[in-house]
Order: C-alpha cells, then sequence, then structure tokens
C-alpha cells in the first residue's frame, strides 16, 4: 500500500529540513512578494501560469488537516492577502485560482502548507 512521503522523502514532513521554512528565514532565496507577521509570500519557482505565487503562513503546518482548529483564524487573512496579490499582479478582473493541495492524491509534494494563486491564462477544469 502506498503511504505519504516521511522525512526520507524529498518531500520532507520535519520542520527543520522544511525547504519553506528555509525561505521564510532567507537561508533559501527567493522572489518575494509579500511578507507580515505570519504570512509570506513569493514567486513559485517552476509557475504553471503568467502568475504563480505561494502563499504560506510562516507557522510550519504540514496541510490543512495539521492546524489544530483554534489556529485556522489565519486562513481568512492569508485569503484576502491572496485577493490583494491578485489585485497587485493585474489578475483580478480577468480570473485567478486559488489551489490548496492536501496530501498524496492531491499531489502535494512541498509540506508546508501553500495556497497556489494562478492566474495571468485561461484555464480548464476539471484539474488533471
Ligand atoms: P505542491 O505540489 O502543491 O506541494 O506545490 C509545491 C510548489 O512549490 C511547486 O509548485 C513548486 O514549483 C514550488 N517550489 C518548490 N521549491 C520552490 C522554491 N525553492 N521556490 C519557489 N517555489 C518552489
Ligand atoms: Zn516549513
Amino acid at each position: 500500500m502506498l503511504s505519504e512521503p516521511t522525512s526520507n522523502d524529498s518531500g520532507s514532513k520535519s520542520m527543520s529540513d522544511c525547504i519553506f521554512c528555509k525561505i521564510i528565514k532567507g537561508e533559501i532565496p527567493c522572489q518575494a512578494v509579500y511578507e507580515d507577521d505570519l504570512i509570506f509570500a513569493f514567486d513559485d519557482i517552476n509557475p504553471q501560469a503568467p502568475v504563480h505565487t505561494l502563499i504560506i503562513p510562516k507557522q510550519h503546518y504540514v496541510s490543512l488537516k495539521d492546524i489544530p482548529e483554534e489556529k485556522m483564524g489565519f486562513i481568512s487573512h492569508l485569503m484576502s492577502t491572496a485577493r490583494d496579490i491578485a489585485e497587485k499582479k493585474g489578475i483580478s478582473e480577468s480570473g485567478f485560482r486559488i489551489v490548496l493541495n492536501t496530501g498524496r492524491d492531491s499531489g502535494q509534494d512541498v509540506f508546508h502548507i501553500h495556497f497556489h494563486l494562478l492566474g495571468g491564462r485561461r484555464m480548464s477544469w476539471p484539474p488533471g
């Protein structure tokens, strides 16, 4: 039976070697888009659309299912920031998609929760 990646796989679940935690700390370079006390946004290294920005909490959570109920409040702040970034990047009127991959079947590769903001081209549905 297939299992979710462990710390031995490239998509590590541990905070100490989390690529996105390293980006937040400035240990790995990125194209930063937005930062405040709670969240960080940067352009995806392998963009799937003319605009492809990742928005993440500074706190390390593996995925949506790992956030305790009482800590869910930052999601609304994150969504409103995504909306602001869409506006700043000029895709607010044309439209955009926000994607949150969670777990193996979704294709989640990096195990620090992140929202993809995608836009600038026409997208199809259903997703692949
Ligand atoms: P997911 O498949 O939802 O886990 O998405 C992970 C995303 O992280 C992919 O779109 C990658 O291109 C992106 N990514 C991985 N490493 C980096 C990096 N160093 N800087 C920016 N984006 C990255
Ligand atoms: Zn992390």
